[in-house]
């Protein structure tokens, strides 16, 4: 027995669990592996694979179980890795098993699937299967008896068919194997890389770029804030910065909001770093990404651009951290890990000793906040490229528009005129109805009942085209009841309009203009995004109408209009980051005209036309907007004047997670000694979702570590009392509906 064998190793299992869990490394292994090395271990009646995060000297309390095997090809997570990945678990308040699984490519494939293989089970015979089970006997015959294994690619179709069969009645394993050649670590960056050259700078990028060259250049942790208007020519800044960094031989991490939306940027930057670019995005298939991953590891590729999973992509060197668009809400993980992409980002570059180069034309407060207070050095690029003048908005009032009218329609005369004008002048429009469907709700006149989905407590959405109803929360489809379901009145009346509806009146009010509709209906699959943006962009069509999916940083020369359809909607929501988050997406959509030579026009349809928050995205005035809102959150103490975490309890049945709800709330103020405020519990916004009673806390404080902890050790008292998979833990939700 060697003495290794003695050892006990930490190990990280993908588990909702907060802790790891020791096994011993038992004397038939190798050499002692390496800290993130990928190893199966039983877990409970399962076998899973984990990560070595560490050693122990001394036997844990409970005898522990052996490692059965290490996956070959080393560590998949170097220590800087491991360290940010432990970052994660502590923060937002996850395992560290599962911030790794989140931190690698999916479902664990830095394996590509053709290095899987199948091995026999120590005493598996084709004799103990039934006579009659052929097929099944063949595909057992395939794998070697002594063990070895075969890559299940090299077996028929046939016999690949049978493997899961195989695997359940415990006669067959399919381990993850990785090419023995990959490199163990990656070999360190360093060489110099040219990008091709790119227009030369403008006086207000020249100056921004004065500062934050000779950062990159430095090679040390600093953070900026680039804000300049929508079109002031960031982009172009990215890219220096990028170009800098990458000729001072460190690599470059890019990350953007959805990188489907954004085809034609992509194209902008394979121009220039075609040779050393990776693009991770989800449409890559599995063995694609996987490979895209490895090149990266081995240094190969040494600027990723990709959406937030991008933000643990294994580059080292690392000297510049872009997060584009710094703004947006999809940066936010809505499942476990729910971590947020930018400020795992910020937190990277600053472990790495990178610059890390934030933007947005309407920063996030948080992000404006920092920037203010001097965390951040604010680079304001201001108005646009070339002085083109931002839009001229003009908001309609809609209440006005029909008395006027005497009839509910879509679209306002002005919007109607606006758009023909604008295609009159061979110019472009993009229209904006943040809601899929025809008609968001049906409703009966007779006794006011109105369609709801049977799991969620929200409305079911009229698709017409698709003639059914759904919820857009769980995606529940139904038919159209064509009576009242309550008391069978004959006629329901639909309420609102969602795009499917404003493109038929589109193509009512302007007959022989070329109109699509984009929004998650029409672009399903890979490449549909690309495919009609690229369409608009080469001027075949006239009109598009979307959800948010058009307002995101598009750059079209040639539209001349944008309308928006119901604006204030958005800022009805229970949330306190609605009227952000409207004054953020007209801000944007309103930046996409007029970024050509010819001047643009915004239009805007609102029930309520005075609300500040319209005022403000009218006249694109951040600051304004800002002030106003940091204002209303040091009152009410919402972030980022004070940290957040959402929790909410869920169950089948209200009173249980009511119950549960309480016992957590008074978990939390045994923990707060006067420092946590705690709202709650009380029914969460959106009572029920997917058939479960949803409870809401939310607990503020001053300091960040300080709530989290206090949170975590809230969690730690409770369990046992409360099941874990009822409770949702977000730490700075972006949203608390
Ligand atoms: P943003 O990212 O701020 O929205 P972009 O970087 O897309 O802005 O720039 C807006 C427009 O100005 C684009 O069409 C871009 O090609 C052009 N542009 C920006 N900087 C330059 C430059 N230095 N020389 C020539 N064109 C530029
Ligand atoms: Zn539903």
């Amino acid at each position: 027995v060697r003495e290794e064998a003695e050892r006990y190793a930490s190990v990280a299992v993908p588990v909702p669990v907060r802790r790891e869990f020791t096994y011993t490394l038992g004397a038939e292994l190798p050499d002692r592996p390496s800290l993130g090395s990928r190893v199966r271990v039983p877990f409970g009646a399962r076998k899973v694979v984990g990560t070595i995060v560490g050693w122990e000297e001394s036997p844990p309390e409970i005898a522990a179980k052996p490692i059965e095997s290490v996956l070959p090809g080393g560590p998949v997570l170097d220590p800087a890795m491991l360290s940010l990945t432990k970052f994660v678990a502590d923060y937002y308040l996850c395992s560290w098993g599962e911030a790794i699984e989140a931190a690698l490519p999916p479902r664990g494939a830095a394996t590509p699937r053709a290095r899987r293989e199948a091995r026999r089970l120590a005493g598996a015979r084709s004799d103990s299967l039934p006579g009659r089970a052929v097929a099944m006997r063949r595909a057992l015959e395939a794998i070697p008896a002594d063990g070895s294994g075969v890559a299940v690619h090299a077996l028929t179709p046939a016999e690949r068919r049978k493997i899961p069969a195989l695997v359940g009645l415990g006669l067959v394993e399919v381990v993850e194997g990785i090419d023995r050649a990959t490199p163990v670590l990656p070999e360190r960056a360093g060489t110099p890389i040219e990008a091709r050259p790119g227009p030369a700078p403008s006086a207000a990028q020249a100056a921004v770029l004065e500062t934050l060259l000779p950062a990159v250049r430095e090679g040390a942790y600093r953070a900026f804030l680039l804000y300049g208007a929508t079109g002031s020519g960031k982009t172009e800044v990215y890219l220096r910065a990028a170009a800098e960094c990458l000729r001072a031989g460190r690599s470059v991490l890019y990350l953007v909001p959805e990188i489907g939306l954004t085809p034609l940027l992509v194209s902008r930057i394979a121009e220039r770093f075609s040779g050393t670019l990776a693009v991770l995005h989800s449409g890559l298939g599995r063995t694609e990404r996987a490979r895209t991953w490895d090149a990266v590891r081995r240094g190969e590729r040494r600027f990723v651009v990709g959406a937030r999973s991008a933000v643990f992509a294994p580059l080292t060197e690392l000297g510049l951290v872009v997060v584009d668009e710094e703004q947006d809400g999809s940066y936010k993980q809505d499942e476990r890990p729910r971590y947020h992409g930018r400020d795992v980002a910020v937190v990277r570059a600053r472990e790495a000793g990178a610059v890390v180069l934030l933007g947005s034309a309407t920063p996030s407060l948080e992000s404006f906040q920092h920037a203010r207070s001097g965390r951040y050095t604010l680079l304001a690029l201001g108005g646009r490229f070339e002085e083109r003048p931002l839009a001229k908005v003009r908001i309609v009032d809609m209440r006005k528009e029909y008395r006027e009218v005497g009839e509910v329609r879509p679209l306002s005369r002005e919007m109607i005129r606006a758009l023909r004008e604008c295609l009159g002048e061979e110019g472009q429009a993009l229209v904006l109805r943040n809601r899929r469907g025809w008609a968001p709700s049906l409703y009966c006149p007779s006794c006011g009942n109105r369609i709801s989905c049977t799991r969620c407590s929200l409305a079911l959405t009229w698709h017409r085209s698709a003639g059914l109803l759904r919820c857009h929360a769980c995606g529940l489809e139904r038919p159209h009841p064509g009576a009242c379901p309550t008391c069978h009145h004959d006629e329901l009346r639909e309420i609102g309009a969602g795009t499917e509806k404003v493109e038929d009146s589109l193509r009512e009010a302007l007959p022989g203009a070329r109109i699509e509709r984009m929004d998650r209906d029409t672009v399903r699959g890979r490449g549909a995004h690309e495919a009609l943006l690229r369409r608009f962009d080469r001027g075949e069509i006239d009109v598009l109408v979307g959800t948010q999916m058009i307002a995101k940083g598009h750059d079209f020369p040639n539209v001349t209009l944008v309308g928006v359809l119901t604006a204030d909607q958005s800022l009805g929501l229970p949330d306190f980051r609605a009227g952000e988050r409207t004054f953020q997406l007209l801000t944007q959509v309103a930046g996409r005209a007029g970024r050509g030579s010819r001047p643009g026009r915004v239009v805007i349809q609102a029930f309520d036309p005075a609300h500040p928050i319209l005022r403000d995205a009218a006249s694109q005035d951040y600051e304004t907007f800002f002030d106003r809102e940091i204002a209303y959150r040091r009152v009410l103490r919402y972030p980022p004047l004070s940290a957040l975490v959402q929790i909410v309890v869920e169950d089948e049945r209200d009173a249980r997670a009511a119950t549960w709800a309480a016992s957590i709330a008074a978990a939390l103020r045994a923990e707060e000694q006067g420092r946590l405020l705690l709202t709650g519990p009380s029914p969460a916004p959106i009572e029920r979702l997917r058939g479960r009673y949803r409870h809401q806390i939310l607990v503020r404080s001053a300091g960040r570590m300080r709530l989290v902890g206090a949170v975590d050790r809230a969690l730690r008292a409770v369990e046992g009392a409360v099941p874990r998979t009822a409770i949702v833990v977000d730490v700075d939700p972006t949203s608390v509906l």
